[in-house]
């Protein structure tokens, strides 16, 4: 997953950016709406946390536009909007401009992550598990599990795992991993999807879940004999 913040107070965005990035998430900051909006022209974000008050501008109306102009600027997934304004009706403008939720500052950041996990849960998922046959990943603890046996991942592998989980049974290119898995300051030639996706099906061992589909990219797979191959 990755995630853009959007967030001019320098010294909070460093801490929040840190967190996301132990989290397992890709992280873009932007300090003013301008940073934020050639970001958004750039990239597909999962998630992005919009702090109201920007130096040049309001993020209430950055989120607005984003329904507007859907082919300059790419809307994130989901929005979760960052504020100060602690009263009723901001929270409402908020919601309504299109955020799917709100966190009053100051916040713990413990609360940030239940949020944005909360936000991007898939739609057959209850809690901060997802699933697949006898693979079980808790995104809160960041814990693995196949067939009841811990596994034991990177961040990066993890973040991995955790886009396919998310998008299960569909054929996901290179380029769409890059653009989820890696950030923007991320050299994504010193771990290839390749070599990284080699990794993680080491050790998620056999039978193999995530099959190579040719030409197209990789799925993960529902009928592990067809990935065996
Ligand atoms: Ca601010």
């Amino acid at each position: 997953m990755r995630i853009l913040l959007i967030e001019d107070d320098a010294d909070l965005a460093e801490l929040v950016a840190l967190g996301l990035r132990q989290a397992a998430y890709a992280v873009d900051h932007a300090a003013t709406r301008g940073e934020a909006e050639d970001l958004l022209a750039a990239a597909d974000y999962d998630v992005a946390c919009v702090d109201l008050g920007l130096p040049d501008g309001d993020g209430l109306d950055l989120i607005r536009s984003l329904g507007r102009e859907p082919r300059r600027r790419r809307r994130p997934d989901r929005i979760v909007v960052l504020t100060a304004r602690d009263a009723v009706e901001q929270r409402v403008a908020g919601l309504d401009a299109g955020a799917d939720d709100y966190l009053v500052k100051p916040f713990a950041f413990a609360e940030l992550l239940a949020r944005v996990r909360a936000v991007s849960r898939r739609d057959d998922q209850v809690d901060s598990v997802l699933t697949w046959l006898d693979i079980e990943a808790d995104t809160a603890a960041m814990t693995v599990t196949r067939a009841g046996r811990p596994v034991e991942l990177t961040a990066r592998e993890f973040s991995l795992l955790r886009h396919f989980l998310r998008h299960p049974n569909r054929v996901v290119s290179a380029e769409e991993l890059i653009e989820h898995v890696w950030d923007r300051n991320a050299d994504p030639f010193t771990s290839s999807p390749r070599v990284l996706l080699s990794r993680l099906r080491r050790k998620l061992g056999r039978p193999a879940v995530i099959e190579t589909v040719t030409g197209a990219g990789y799925r993960l797979t529902d009928r592990p004999d067809r990935a065996d191959g």
